[in-house]
Protein backbone atom coordinates (compact mmCIF):
# COMPACT_ATOMS: atom_id res chain seq x y z
CA UNK A 1 0.00 0.00 0.00
CA UNK A 2 1.44 3.28 -1.12
CA UNK A 3 0.55 5.31 1.79
CA UNK A 4 1.45 3.15 4.82
CA UNK A 5 4.43 3.76 6.91
CA UNK A 6 4.89 0.55 7.85
CA UNK A 7 5.03 -0.58 3.90
CA UNK A 8 7.45 1.88 3.30
CA UNK A 9 9.32 0.94 6.60
CA UNK A 10 9.11 -2.85 5.23
CA UNK A 11 11.09 -1.58 1.51
CA UNK A 12 13.37 0.29 3.06
CA UNK A 13 12.09 3.36 2.07
CA UNK A 14 11.75 4.76 5.63
CA UNK A 15 14.69 4.22 7.80
CA UNK A 16 14.19 1.91 11.30
CA UNK A 17 16.21 -0.31 13.34
CA UNK A 18 15.83 -3.49 12.15
CA UNK A 19 16.16 -6.27 15.04
CA UNK A 20 14.99 -8.89 12.72
CA UNK A 21 13.91 -10.08 8.81
CA UNK A 22 13.01 -12.75 6.50
CA UNK A 23 11.44 -12.96 3.08
CA UNK A 24 8.23 -12.58 4.78
CA UNK A 25 8.39 -10.53 8.01
CA UNK A 26 10.38 -7.42 9.10
CA UNK A 27 10.88 -6.52 13.00
CA UNK A 28 12.17 -3.11 14.14
CA UNK A 29 12.27 -0.61 17.07
CA UNK A 30 9.52 1.32 18.26
CA UNK A 31 10.20 5.05 17.61
CA UNK A 32 8.46 5.65 21.08
CA UNK A 33 9.44 2.96 23.26
CA UNK A 34 7.22 2.18 26.26
CA UNK A 35 9.47 0.22 28.09
CA UNK A 36 13.25 -0.97 27.47
CA UNK A 37 12.70 -3.23 24.90
CA UNK A 38 9.95 -2.36 22.46
CA UNK A 39 9.74 -3.80 19.01
CA UNK A 40 7.55 -4.22 16.34
CA UNK A 41 6.63 -7.40 14.20
CA UNK A 42 5.40 -6.44 10.66
CA UNK A 43 4.50 -8.81 7.62
CA UNK A 44 6.05 -7.30 5.01
CA UNK A 45 2.40 -7.75 2.94
CA UNK A 46 0.12 -5.06 3.74
CA UNK A 47 -2.83 -6.59 6.13
CA UNK A 48 -4.80 -3.61 8.06
CA UNK A 49 -5.24 -4.72 11.17
CA UNK A 50 -6.21 -8.41 12.76
CA UNK A 51 -10.11 -7.66 11.75
CA UNK A 52 -8.92 -8.41 8.29
CA UNK A 53 -6.62 -11.88 9.26
CA UNK A 54 -8.09 -14.43 7.75
CA UNK A 55 -7.33 -18.54 7.09
CA UNK A 56 -4.55 -17.09 4.32
CA UNK A 57 -2.73 -15.10 7.11
CA UNK A 58 -2.57 -17.93 9.86
CA UNK A 59 0.96 -18.81 8.49
CA UNK A 60 2.33 -15.57 8.31
CA UNK A 61 0.82 -14.02 11.67
CA UNK A 62 1.95 -17.68 13.18
CA UNK A 63 5.52 -16.57 12.18
CA UNK A 64 5.05 -13.46 13.84
CA UNK A 65 4.79 -14.62 17.10
CA UNK A 66 7.46 -17.07 16.36
CA UNK A 67 9.86 -14.50 15.49
CA UNK A 68 8.54 -12.30 19.12
CA UNK A 69 9.48 -15.16 20.72
CA UNK A 70 12.91 -15.35 19.14
CA UNK A 71 13.92 -12.24 19.42
CA UNK A 72 12.83 -12.22 23.24
CA UNK A 73 15.20 -15.28 23.34
CA UNK A 74 18.14 -13.16 21.54
CA UNK A 75 17.64 -10.43 24.05
CA UNK A 76 17.49 -12.65 27.46
CA UNK A 77 14.21 -11.11 28.21
CA UNK A 78 11.81 -14.63 28.11
CA UNK A 79 12.85 -16.20 31.41
CA UNK A 80 11.69 -12.84 33.33
CA UNK A 81 8.52 -12.41 30.68
CA UNK A 82 7.17 -9.85 28.39
CA UNK A 83 4.25 -9.00 26.00
CA UNK A 84 3.38 -9.59 22.98
CA UNK A 85 0.24 -7.53 22.04
CA UNK A 86 -1.77 -6.76 19.30
CA UNK A 87 -3.70 -3.44 19.38
CA UNK A 88 -7.04 -3.80 16.57
CA UNK A 89 -8.53 -0.65 15.80
CA UNK A 90 -9.54 2.84 16.97
CA UNK A 91 -10.27 1.59 20.68
CA UNK A 92 -8.20 -0.55 21.00
CA UNK A 93 -5.90 2.28 20.44
CA UNK A 94 -4.32 1.10 17.04
CA UNK A 95 -2.54 4.48 15.91
CA UNK A 96 -0.26 2.47 12.70
CA UNK A 97 -3.35 0.77 10.16
CA UNK A 98 -0.83 -2.21 8.99
CA UNK A 99 -0.99 -5.28 11.26
CA UNK A 100 2.19 -5.28 13.81
CA UNK A 101 2.98 -7.31 16.91
CA UNK A 102 4.31 -5.16 19.62
CA UNK A 103 7.11 -7.66 21.97
CA UNK A 104 7.34 -5.12 25.21
CA UNK A 105 9.62 -5.91 27.57
CA UNK A 106 13.05 -5.64 29.69
CA UNK A 107 10.83 -4.21 33.03
CA UNK A 108 8.31 -5.85 35.40
CA UNK A 109 5.18 -4.35 33.11
CA UNK A 110 2.34 -4.72 35.59
CA UNK A 111 3.75 -2.20 37.84
CA UNK A 112 2.49 1.49 37.86
CA UNK A 113 5.66 2.65 35.89
CA UNK A 114 4.31 0.60 32.28
CA UNK A 115 1.14 0.11 32.70
CA UNK A 116 0.37 -1.34 29.51
P1 LIG B 1 -0.23 1.09 17.62
O1 LIG B 1 -0.70 2.16 18.55
O2 LIG B 1 -0.45 -0.29 18.16
O3 LIG B 1 -0.76 1.27 16.23
O4 LIG B 1 1.35 1.23 17.57
C1 LIG B 1 2.01 1.94 16.59
C2 LIG B 1 3.43 2.06 17.05
O5 LIG B 1 4.22 2.39 15.93
C3 LIG B 1 3.66 3.13 18.12
O6 LIG B 1 4.21 2.51 19.27
C4 LIG B 1 4.65 4.08 17.44
O7 LIG B 1 5.61 4.58 18.34
C5 LIG B 1 5.28 3.20 16.38
N1 LIG B 1 5.78 3.89 15.20
C6 LIG B 1 5.10 4.74 14.38
N2 LIG B 1 5.87 5.14 13.36
C7 LIG B 1 7.07 4.52 13.52
C8 LIG B 1 8.29 4.54 12.80
N3 LIG B 1 8.46 5.27 11.68
N4 LIG B 1 9.33 3.79 13.27
C9 LIG B 1 9.19 3.05 14.39
N5 LIG B 1 8.05 2.99 15.10
C10 LIG B 1 7.01 3.72 14.69
ZN1 LIG C 1 1.16 -1.34 5.02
Amino acid sequence: MTDCIFCKIAKKEIPAEVAFENDDLIAFNDRNPLAPVHILIIPKRHIASINDFGMADVELVGQMILVGKNIAEDLSISEKGYKLLFRVGEWGGQEVPHIHLHLIGGARLYEDIYPL
